[in-house]
């Protein structure tokens, strides 16, 4: 074996190491969360379940726990979307905003107060807005946003789950009427009905934590080769992933660990380290803020061990 070869699994063996002592920590703090049930079929997925995924764009992928079974990705599915709606209109922010937000992701009062308009593409309004958006170009939102996490991860199993789509179509009153005041204001291109089931099923879709980190890793990779996503968009995503990617909790999580950030309702929690790789975690019991007790946890401590901040 040749030194630097040597030197890449050493460093593979350490990084692995630190996936162990991560997930022992989120494990425990797990505890201290509640499963959401604001999707109703979500509520009977297991609080012990735990899965951790870290990707290098060297292309080590260490992993461990449930990393490969496949949760609802919910809120993580913005960020792939908005991704699938940047490569085909990287001036699509003009619709969308990118600035935080102080009001929660599904204000209505916020949304009625800025005119329709919204301010990031992951408060709901906004995703509503990419959604709408990526459906007029492509004609298939929840498609496209598939097909993004699919070549990018190489994982040819995900799929949107039917049945977590109804269920929130049917309790889920808040986003309908997010869709009709973004209407009111002229902000929708398709109509409210048809937005609001692409939507939802683009949350619904199902994915692992291995294939979610893998999936992001062109948001790490700074290289010229990577032709996912254009430089500065993939630096603009970064940024309002800092800022508004974990709810109210984006500045503390920015003030912990230093990283840009997404949580879904699922359990799920991605972050980014640019130049790097990323980290994915699934861990079902949700904190206060609505993020991942486990997850949060996990890549606290996994940043910590690996050294990784953008600060
Ligand atoms: N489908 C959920 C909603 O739109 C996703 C929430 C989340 O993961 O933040 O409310």
């Amino acid at each position: 074996m040749s030194p630097q070869l040597a030197r890449l699994e050493t460093r593979k063996d350490q990084l692995q190491e630190f996936v162990e002592l991560a997930a022992a920590h989120g494990r425990s703090a797990a505890g201290t969360g509640q499963v959401s049930i604001q999707v109703p079929a979500l509520g009977s997925v297991p609080a012990t379940k735990f899965g951790m995924a870290v990707a290098t764009i060297d292309g080590d992928v260490l992993t461990t726990g449930d990393a490969t079974e496949q949760f609802s990705i919910q809120s993580l599915s913005k960020l792939f979307a908005l991704c699938a709606l940047l490569q085909r209109d990287p001036s699509a922010w003009e619709h969308i905003g990118w600035g935080p937000t102080d009001s929660g992701y599904g204000s209505v009062a916020e949304l009625e107060r800025n005119h329709g308009r919204p301010r990031n593409p992951f408060v709901n309004s906004g995703a509503l807005v990419v959604t709408d958006r990526l459906m007029d170009l492509t004609g298939d939102a929840v498609g496209a946003t598939i097909d993004l996490l699919t070549t990018t991860s190489g994982d040819t199993s995900i799929n949107s789950d039917a049945r977590v789509a109804l269920s929130e179509s049917v309790a889920d009153h808040r986003n309908a009427a997010i869709a009709h005041v973004l209407a009111e204001h002229g902000k929708l291109v398709n109509g409210i009905d048809r937005v609001l089931t692409q939507y939802f099923a683009q949350c619904a879709v199902a994915a692992s934590a291995q294939t979610v980190a893998k999936a992001a890793l062109f948001l790490a990779d700074r290289s010229a080769e990577q032709e996912i996503l254009d430089g500065a968009s993939a630096r603009r995503v970064n940024a309002v992933l800092l800022m508004s990617g974990m709810y109210g909790a984006a500045g503390d999580i920015a003030y912990r660990i230093g990283l840009p950030a997404k949580s879904g309702i699922g359990g799920g929690v991605l972050a980014i380290m640019p130049g790097l790789g990323t980290v994915c975690v699934w861990s079902p019991p949700l904190d206060d803020d609505g993020n991942s007790a486990g997850g949060v946890a996990a890549i606290e401590e996994f940043a910590r061990l690996a050294g990784w901040s953008v600060f």
